[in-house]
């Protein structure tokens, strides 16, 4: 029987299958940030351990990082971690990509962007939105702080393995249907939890013509609907991504790279644990009206009623609603908004914000909203300004921040401020998510850049040039 795409990744990099057991993996990269692994290097020094493969680890601060001004912290827990990982590198040999430095970003940005992710990798992180880099054909998959450790120590980790589920979307996206959308309307299909235990493949139509920005959107949101990993078979799309990037092979190297990834494809003949199908006909853009990305309708529906509901989901529905600030049956569009973020390592690249800047171009922003536009690394705010885009965003009213998670969690000075409605490009609107008692509705750069433009909740397909 043929293989998966994920079976073929694992088993390259089986190193011993424990009987009854986790296996041995081997790891390609792991990637570093200043807030999860200062226990993993003191694990280190505590065991009196150094890094096994310290050229194969690449580190930067992003979640602390501020959007306006990167010369300081001023949060002293930030701070802290920061210059944390910072010294941890520098003692342990790995090579760090310093805040405000032209290599910075967000990792799960910055990784892809390099080409430091590559198809056929096994690549970790301890953090959970890792899952992005499966964009590019790879096994890759959030971890935690201990895990982290492991991998300094051993470059391996102990893992099960999860079972394998496709999912195919087939047909032609609509125009102002993004990969954004697609993810938000599978995990509306198939809940936060449909994919717990498994590793999905994105299959179909709509993924073979889906950009890499695209792919590396639909891959980070993976996670959200408890997946382990979310992989894309490398093709001419990938190859051209990465082809010529900083840690790309170059020359002869290339072109063997090439051919091993054109084998990274799931075989005809191969079994997923589970199989679903969805169709672009189906998919409008979206936008989330609860408190976890699964509770989304599309931009010009309205949200469930309590209609046919158990008492559990009914109860559940209105403590979301309750924290929303939204009523059953309401039409979100409309609704008045407070403030825009663009960016996160969901829709941070620069294919975001060249979508963002083709609804703004000509317009501007609405006086009611407080917009944040924040790039997700140095590069892709490099790219923005080299195209111009800055200045078509400038002349809207829009101001373009310094590379940030920024407000996509409140870990620095970019807060929403409670009880303002957020509309958000970002992957999650759990509760405070976005800052202490802020309201967040996930969507599009289009329907962001709609709304942020008109103050309200707005269809995108209203500003359709
Ligand atoms: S942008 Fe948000 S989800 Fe992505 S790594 Fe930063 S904090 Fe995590």
């Amino acid at each position: 029987m043929g293989k998966t795409l994920f079976d073929k990744i694992w088993d390259a990099h089986v190193v011993q299958a424990i009987p009854d057991g986790p296996t041995q993996l081997y790891i390609d990269r792991l990637y570093c940030h200043e807030v999860t692994t200062p226990q993993a290097f003191d694990t280190l020094r505590d065991k009196k351990v150094g890094v096994r493969c310290p050229e194969r680890i690449y580190a930067m601060p992003d979640h602390n990082t501020p959007s306006d001004n990167q010369e300081r912290i001023d949060d002293p827990v930030g701070r802290k971690q920061v210059e944390t990982l910072k010294a941890n590198c520098r003692e342990f040999g790995i090579t760090h990509f310093e805040m405000g430095s032209k290599d910075n970003g967000i990792i799960h940005v910055v990784g892809p962007e390099k080409a430091l992710s590559l198809p056929g990798m096994t690549i970790v992180c301890g953090d959970s939105h890792t899952s992005t880099h499966g964009a590019v054909g790879a096994i890759a998959m959030g971890i935690g702080t201990s895990e982290v450790a492991q991998v300094l120590a051993s470059q391996c980790i102990l893992q099960s393995k999860p079972k394998t589920m496709r999912i195919n979307i087939e047909g032609k996206l609509a125009p102002c249907v993004t990969a954004k959308d697609v993810a938000l309307y599978i995990m509306a299909r198939m809940t936060t939890s449909g994919a717990t235990g498994y590793a999905v493949e994105y299959a179909g139509q709509v993924i073979r013509d889906m950009s890499m920005e695209g792919r590396l959107t639909l891959s980070n949101l993976s996670i959200e609907m408890g997946s382990r990993a979310g992989l894309i078979a490398p093709d001419e799309t990938t190859f051209a991504y990465l082809k010529g990037r900083e840690y790309a092979p170059k020359g002869a190297d290339w072109d063997m790279a090439v051919a091993s990834w054109r084998e990274l494809h799931t075989d005809d003949d191969a079994v997923f644990d589970k199989e679903v199908t969805y169709y672009a006909d189906d998919i409008a853009p979206r936008i989330t009206y609860g408190t976890n990305p699964g509770a989304g309708i599309a931009v010009d529906g309205t949200i469930p009623t309590y209609d046919g509901m158990s008492d559990m989901e009914r109860v559940q529905l209105k403590t979301q609603l309750d924290y929303m600030q939204f009523e059953p049956g309401q039409k979100l569009e409309g609704t008045p908004v407070d403030w825009c973020f663009l960016g996160a390592c969901t829709n941070g690249r620069i294919e975001d914000f060249r979508a963002f800047a083709s609804v703004v171009k000509g317009h501007k922003k609405a006086d009611n909203v407080t917009a944040w536009l924040v790039p997700g690394s140095w590069l892709v705010r490099k790219q923005i300004i080299d195209e111009g885009i800055d200045k078509v965003l400038a002349d809207a009213g829009f101001e373009l921040r310094l590379p940030s998670c920024s407000a996509c969690l409140a870990m620095n000075p970019d807060k929403v401020p409670a009880g303002k409605l957020s509309i958000s490009t970002s992957n999650r609107n759990f509760v405070g998510r976005q800052g202490p008692g802020a309201r967040t509705v996930l969507a599009s750069p289009l329907t962001v850049a709609a709304s942020a433009i008109t103050g309200v909740i707005t269809d995108p397909r209203k500003f359709m040039k």
